[in-house]
């Protein structure tokens, strides 16, 4: 037996060096073998499917518990993954301080849009799969001791995109932030607008604009948040006009993708293209914000900003 044992690896590495230890006695000892290597990969396949996330950025092998209570960043390389807006909420918000505002909003198929599968039945699916009603929470919540307005898209709803009742509820926070004075934070990630809702899709960036420029005549400060990915008609709208735009490290920002604009020009396009990085180098974020520090960053923006906003309404 204790031969057998031994001759495991020199048999392994199949060289034509002699092996230290004596060659394998006969096929009796290869047969040996099989079923210890053959018990330890489905001892590997037995770990239960959704304990372990890997980082795509490192590849290390992160327990799901420790990825959440690090608010979904791993933790040795600082690789954002996505975060639910409810969770997100929770790690931005003081305990029990967000008031909802229009939770049991739906959207209408208006169109009777019908391609691949219904639209009603998409909705309802989405529904079920994210115990959301729609892309984007909002409410009135305490950030660091700052009453603010608060919205935050989900991209697992519909790939964050805007529709109808995306823009309403966001234009509704808007004009609740106006009506009662207060700071605004839009966190988004978006695919852009929702084309089951063809043109009420669109009419949503006018919309969400429209409110924001009533609200900025007041002089309220209005924090855009970027996080991976925010793209189209969102970045077409109201996530490109903030008094603030901030972005989470890498997150992917544009109007059209990559591909399309590579397309289009028929040019290269430079290392970093759309990152937030890229786009903060080339003036457009004003900041990034690593997902952990972003609580008391805000904070530190918002009480920066409403000084000024006090400073300046008094000098008015
Ligand atoms: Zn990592």
């Amino acid at each position: 037996m204790a031969t057998t044992s031994f001759s495991k690896k020199p048999l392994a590495l199949e060289t034509g060096e002699p092996a230290v230890t004596p060659p394998p006695a006969g096929p009796e000892a290869t047969f040996a073998k099989r079923p210890k290597l053959g018990s330890t990969k489905s001892k590997k396949r037995e770990i239960p499917e959704g304990l372990w996330a890997k980082c795509p950025k490192c590849s290390t092998m992160i327990f799901d518990k420790e990825l959440d209570a690090n608010l979904k960043v791993c933790g040795k390389c600082g690789h954002h993954f996505p975060i639910g807006a409810r969770e997100r909420i929770n790690g931005l918000v003081e305990t029990c301080s967000f008031e909802e505002m229009d939770a049991e909003l739906t959207s209408v198929d208006a169109l009777k849009f019908t391609a691949v599968s219904a639209y009603a039945d998409k909705l309802q699916e989405y529904q079920k799969k994210t115990k959301l009603k729609d892309a984007v929470i909002t409410g009135i919540g305490r950030i660091d001791g700052f009453r603010v307005g608060l919205g935050v898209m989900d991209f697992d709803f519909l790939g964050g995109s805007m529709g109808s009742v995306v823009g309403e509820k966001l234009t509704r926070l808007i004009e609740a932030a106006t009506e009662k004075a207060l700071p605004l934070i839009i966190i988004s990630t978006s695919g852009g607008a929702r084309m089951y809702e063809g043109m009420f899709s669109l009419m949503q960036m006018a919309k969400t604009c429209g409110a924001l420029a009533y609200y900025a005549r007041q002089r309220l400060p209005y924090l855009s948040v970027l996080t991976n990915p925010t793209y189209a008609g969102v970045m077409a709208s109201f996530a490109s006009v903030g008094d603030l735009i901030l972005a989470e490290p890498e997150a992917l920002i544009g109007f059209a993708g990559p591909r399309v604009i590579k397309d289009t020009t028929q040019a290269e396009l430079p290392p970093s293209f759309q990152t937030a990085e890229f786009l903060m180098a080339h003036g457009l974020i004003d900041a990034i914000l690593p997902r952990k520090e972003m609580k008391e960053q805000l904070g530190y923006y918002l009480e920066f900003l409403t000084e000024r906003m006090k400073k300046s309404s008094a000098s008015a």
